[in-house]
């Protein structure tokens, strides 16, 4: 990304997708995130995942230059959100706050669950409900009677990637459901990881799938990119 000092218009000069075979091995990629590290003219950086097998994820992730991690998984990202002075944020979990913002609730003292515990949703979720003063569980997969929590929520954010797994009926009345799944239905559709109509019958605030977060988590991707390269150029603190 260029700025246009003149008009202080931003212009994207590109995006750069380096698409690699599935063979490709670890190191090649390695050597890719040093040269995406070391441009000037980069920005941002996102490996999409899941990666194939032979591919340690970890690895990856921690090679990428914190300050150009766009997607907000370098553990030095985490860390930062974790210790209340967050930088560049995992896309989804900001994108989920943003909604919860547009309601104008209070989230001080709510009680919020999140369903799934991933590095990528469930975990940076429950750090951004902290940081916002919620009080918070996380539910897993050996989390006994998901039901009794999600009675009690205020906040529901369903992000678990099994379809339909939060039923409308669990809902308390007047809570807010974020519901972050998503499943392609043999006919194209796509649904999420709450029973969506009957939910919304109870929800004072609920997202759908498609049309929900996800826009949510391409926008938050664009905001960290803008945040990076606005870090690169000097405008806010680099790491
Ligand atoms: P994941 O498989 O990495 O993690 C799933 C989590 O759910 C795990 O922590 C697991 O312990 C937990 N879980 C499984 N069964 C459970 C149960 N019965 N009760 C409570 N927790 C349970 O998945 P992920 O990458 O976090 O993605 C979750 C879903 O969100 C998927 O459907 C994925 O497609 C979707 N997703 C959507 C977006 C978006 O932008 N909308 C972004 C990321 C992921």
């Amino acid at each position: 990304m260029q700025r246009n000092d003149e008009a202080r218009v931003w212009r994207s000069e590109f995006v750069l997708s380096n698409e690699l075979p599935a063979d490709t091995s670890q190191q090649h990629l390695l050597g890719l995130i040093s040269e995406l590290n070391a441009d000037p003219k980069v920005d941002g950086i996102l490996v999409q995942l899941p990666l194939p097998a032979h591919i340690n994820p970890e690895a990856i992730i921690e090679a990428i230059d914190p300050a150009k991690d766009v997607d907000g998984f370098h553990p030095f990202n985490v860390g930062r959100l974790a210790a209340r002075q967050p930088k560049l944020r995992s896309c989804t979990p900001y994108g989920c706050m943003k909604l919860l913002a547009e309601t104008g609730e209070d989230l001080h003292g709510r009680e919020a669950v999140i369903v799934g515990a991933s590095n990528i949703v469930g975990r940076p979720m429950a750090l951004e409900l902290l940081l916002a003063g919620a009080t918070v569980t996380v539910t897993h997969r050996f989390t006994k009677n998901l039901r009794a929590h999600i009675e009690r929520a205020d906040i529901v954010v369903a992000a678990a990637g099994k379809q339909g797994l939060v039923k409308g009926e669990w809902i308390r009345p007047g809570a807010i459901v974020i519901d972050v799944g998503i499943h392609r239905q043999a006919d194209g559709r796509l649904t999420g990881d709450v029973e969506f109509d009957t939910a919304s019958e109870r929800a004072a605030w609920i997202t759908p799938v498609p049309g929900g977060v996800g826009p949510m988590t391409i926008t938050m991707l664009l905001a960290n990119t803008v945040q990076a390269f606005r870090a690169h150029v000097g405008e806010e603190p680099r790491t």
